[in-house]
């Protein structure tokens, strides 16, 4: 992973050709945690993608604590996403929990997301190298910068050189007003260690919206080559990640305050 220059992932949408990486243009994926039902995902779609993001995100399949908490609509979900990237041109971002679902969700993905929680799933992450979609390869919440690299070589080592790192907070001794830690002094270590391309994900990384705005801002300042926020019509119904989730309006007004302050588009 060692490399003298930085590299680009292209992805290939709809909408065109996204490329992420140093010197390209900030990349913005937004959407809802969980992919609710056809109007909600559409509506989030059409109102991201009108405040400037060129990636959706939503969970079909959700990792959540609770075995009995919302596990996502699953197939159906899929099904969703489908209708929202048609509706939108909107690069789709999913994620994949279990190597079965591979091939479902490698026909709506056009990059696919390993969690947080299967970083260290390493045969998880020899499937999605031994496939073309490109991978976000989440930080898992207690995961070292090294054990982040050697994930991520998995998937190289397969076959795949399309990786992103999506740091997303680490866990601390305090969750007390924040869920996680956020930790943007991976964007400076990561670019002296790797030419692959960063995500800053404030979402998961605060766990509330009022503090999303200024991290993504932080993040861009440190140098950030892309931003995952969560968006949802109507946060304090969502059935996941509700209190980190910003609304459409307050969306649409981080994407033009990032784009005074530089890179977004
Ligand atoms: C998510 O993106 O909704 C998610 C579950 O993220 P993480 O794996 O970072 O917790
Ligand atoms: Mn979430």
């Amino acid at each position: 992973y060692r490399h003298g220059e930085s590299s680009e992932v292209v992805v290939p949408t709809p909408n065109g050709d996204i490329v992420f990486g140093e010197g390209h243009p900030l990349v913005v994926v937004a959407g809802p945690c969980s992919v609710e039902n056809e109007e909600m995902i559409v509506e989030t779609a059409r109102r991201v993608k009108a405040a400037g993001a060129q990636f959706l995100r939503g969970g079909a399949y959700k990792p959540r604590t609770s075995p009995y908490a919302f596990q996502g609509h699953g197939e159906s979900a899929l099904g969703l996403l489908a209708k929202a990237r048609e509706a939108t041109g909107l690069g789709i971002i999913t994620e994949l929990m279990d190597a079965a679902d591979l091939e479902l969700v490698g026909e709506v993905a056009d990059m696919i997301q390993i969690g947080a929680r299967n970083m260290h799933n390493f045969s998880l992450l020899k499937k999605v190298g031994a496939q073309d979609k490109p991978v976000l390869l989440k930080r898992g919440m207690s995961a070292t910068i090294e054990e982040w690299l050697m994930a991520a070589e998995y998937i190289l080592a397969a076959g795949n050189p399309n990786v992103i790192f999506c740091e997303r907070g680490i866990r601390t001794f305090d969750n007390q007003y924040a869920r996680n830690t956020l930790d943007l002094s991976v964007i400076p270590v990561l670019r002296s260690l790797t030419h692959l391309p960063i995500m800053i994900d404030p979402s998961h990384g605060t766990g509330r919206s009022e503090y999303v705005p200024s991290m993504a801002m932080a993040a861009i300042a440190a140098g950030t080559d892309s931003l995952m926020i969560e968006v949802h019509p109507n946060p304090k119904k969502a059935l996941s990640d509700g209190p980190q989730s910003l609304t459409p309006e307050r969306f649409d007004r981080l994407m033009q305050e990032l784009s005074v302050i530089g890179k977004a588009t």
